[in-house]
């Protein structure tokens, strides 16, 4: 288990270990009511080793990487690019978090190309 937090830490460049669970993050998330478990908590999991909670939640999906998290974190911890490496890993499992063929037809045709690309680039591997 510690060679996946090793990995964590490698593609996000962060210090897992500097939070000291103040919520900041969380309370300053625009995105933290779709999420299933709250960005402090993502964390933790990692922290605790119990990553493959964190690898199953969607709040890594939900994670706008609006660096919010960031500048609020009194730490300096970039929890964005923590959720980042956490998707990284789902991906390069080969497991890709959204299929094309999910898509509803009405929404290709309303939503603009460049939110679906974005979205693709993001959930596919
Ligand atoms: S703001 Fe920083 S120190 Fe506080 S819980 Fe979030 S990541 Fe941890
Ligand atoms: S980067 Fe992600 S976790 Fe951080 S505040 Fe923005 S949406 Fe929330």
């Amino acid at each position: 288990m510690d060679n996946i937090i090793d990995k964590i830490s490698d593609i996000s460049g962060e210090n897992i270990y500097a939070c000291y669970q103040c919520g900041k993050c969380s309370a300053g998330c625009p995105s933290v009511e779709q999420m299933d478990i709250l960005p402090n908590q993502v964390i933790r999991l990692i922290q605790i080793g119990r990553v493959e909670l964190a690898l199953k939640s969607n709040a890594i999906w939900v994670c706008a990487s609006c660096f919010m998290c960031s500048v609020r974190c009194p730490r300096g911890i970039d929890l964005s690019k923590i959720m980042e490496a956490l998707r990284e890993i789902h991906l390069r499992e080969d497991i890709d978090h959204i299929d094309i063929k999910d898509v509803r037809r009405e929404n290709v045709y309303e939503l603009p190309q460049i939110a679906l690309v974005a979205n693709f680039r993001k959930q596919t591997g």
